[in-house]
């Protein structure tokens, strides 16, 4: 990971926030990386998925529905291809 932690809260669009918030409640965590951030999602063993989290995304509801489909991935069985050795994937 790289990175500080960030809060959902420091997100422009309200529909971000809200998939954000919803999901560091859940255990994930919010670090700024890329061009905005990335969640990494909560499970043992570093994790299995990471999700990038534009910063300006030009329709937000899509991109929150889309961060929200992508958390539901998780967890990946063991030995999905989409599962990474290191570091999580980006799905
Ligand atoms: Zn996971």
């Amino acid at each position: 990971m790289v990175g500080r932690d960030m809060s959902p809260a420091d997100h422009q669009d309200k529909e971000v926030r809200a998939v954000l918030k919803r999901l560091v409640a859940a255990g994930w965590t919010l670090r700024k990386e890329g061009h905005w951030g990335r969640l990494y999602c909560p499970c043992a063993g570093g994790g299995c998925s990471t999700i990038p989290v534009p910063g300006t995304a030009k329709d937000p509801g899509r991109a929150a529905r889309r961060i929200g489909q992508r958390a539901n991935l998780c967890p990946l069985p063991e030995g999905d291809p989409r599962r990474a050795l290191s570091g999580g994937v980006v799905v």
